[in-house]
């Protein structure tokens, strides 16, 4: 025997921030919550992995050096290459989104349909440049100051300063994504008031969604 909940309506939402302001680190909290999250770089990643023409396509854009033996992505060289310009960015983009996307949001119809969440949550650094953000019912932005996001991303990836503010520069200015949010998280303290604030935010979006619940018996 065993409880279901279903939901009769599932929130899709746009997750974003800049590097390092810790939009990972909500979407971790977020599943904990039931909600299901779809992460975009994963996905890009695993789909360069197993698609050989896009693997072809980034080869003959990028040179070989960018793989390590036949098909694995050196993603570090290949970050070098794109984070110092922009149009090298746009290439490979433009190789791998028109098959990234359609899989993206099969997966959050998929989430939608199967009624188990109640809200399917897209996390992406880059939403506002994409232009993806009118495909969700809100966009959360998730805010550090840029000190605080400099001294995170250089322990978590083992960066120089230099490359940090590089990549960070690649990126649209955060207090600008923050004027088109429709909802701010501020994590400038600890982990655990990110929790905190995470969990009322969770709360607010989904406090008036539907639910049926059901004991099925097994
Ligand atoms: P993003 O996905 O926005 O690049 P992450 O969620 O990966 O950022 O966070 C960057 C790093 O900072 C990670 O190592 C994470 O564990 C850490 N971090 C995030 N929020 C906090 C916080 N409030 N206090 C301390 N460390 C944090």
């Amino acid at each position: 025997m065993r409880r279901v909940k279903t939901y009769l309506e599932t929130k899709a939402v746009g997750l974003t921030g800049g590097i390092g302001s810790g939009q990972s680190t909500v979407g971790e909290i977020f599943s904990r919550f039931g909600c299901k999250i779809i992460n975009l770089d994963l996905k890009a990643k695993q789909l360069i992995d197993r698609d050989r023409t896009i693997q072809n396509e980034i080869r003959k854009e990028f040179g070989a050096s960018v793989f390590m033996g036949n098909s694995v992505l050196n993603r570090r060289i290949l970050g070098e290459i794109v984070f110092n310009s922009e149009q090298k960015l746009q290439s490979l983009n433009r190789i791998v989104h028109p098959r990234l996307v359609p899989l993206v949001v099969e997966e959050m119809e998929a989430a939608r349909f199967s009624r188990k969440y109640p809200i399917v949550i897209l996390d992406a650094a880059l939403i506002f440049e994409l232009n993806f953000e009118q495909m969700f019912d809100l966009v959360i932005v998730v805010y550090s100051d840029q000190n605080t996001r400099i001294e995170r991303i250089r322990k978590r990836d083992q960066l120089s300063r230099g490359e940090v503010i590089t990549r960070l520069k690649s990126q649209i200015p955060l207090e600008e994504k923050k004027h088109w949010a429709d909802i701010v998280i501020e994590n400038n303290g600890t982990r655990e008031e990110l929790q905190k604030e995470t969990e009322r935010v969770f709360k607010k979006i989904s406090d008036d969604i539907p639910v049926q619940r059901r004991i099925r018996i097994e």
